[in-house]
């Protein structure tokens, strides 16, 4: 199913290095927008350590992002030390394949990381990565996004009703 992610988390620091290891995963493609910042632009500490985690076990990463605003994602990548690609258009595939390229490895081997079923989830799913969406940092959106975090939930229940009937 396009819309459903292979994983589904609490936030990015759940993604832990046995999750990715058990899955084949050694890179990872992460959103910006409500992934790794709230719309004030505040970031987790925690996300930093997390990132080092991975990267202390070879976990290439790449941002990937659909925002046009480069200031800001390139202050994300700044302070993560992660290369980035910004105003991607996911849900197409050229963003995730540039990151591919980038990382040098195969899209079977990627997991790409967002709070978004309509750009990230459905992005990675087409290219045939492994797809993690993570709940949103924080309950504001932009207008467009705001627009679709109803049918967004739907399909989450959705999913969330079907694993738990794989579960019994
Ligand atoms: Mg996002």
């Amino acid at each position: 199913m396009i819309f459903y992610p292979n994983l589904y988390c609490k936030n990015v620091m759940a993604i832990t290095i046995d999750v990715l290891q058990k899955n084949n995963i050694k890179g990872l493609i992460l959103d910006v927008d409500n992934t790794l910042i709230d719309i004030d632009r505040n970031m987790d500490p925690g996300v930093k350590d997390w990132i080092c985690e991975l990267k202390n076990n070879n976990i290439k990463l790449c941002i990937v992002s659909n925002s046009n605003k480069i200031d800001k994602v390139k202050k994300v990548s700044e302070t993560l030390d992660i290369p980035y690609f910004y105003f991607a258009k996911k849900p197409f595939k050229s963003g995730f394949l540039k990151a591919k390229d980038l990382m040098k490895l195969e899209c079977e081997n990627i997991a790409a990381v967002g709070d978004q079923i309509m750009t990230d989830v459905m992005g990675a799913n087409r290219c045939k990565m492994f797809s993690i969406l993570v709940e949103p940092i924080s309950e504001k959106d932009i207008f467009i996004t705001k627009i679709k975090r109803p049918i967004e939930k739907l399909i989450i229940n959705k999913y969330l009703s079907k694993l738990k009937k794989e579960k019994v």
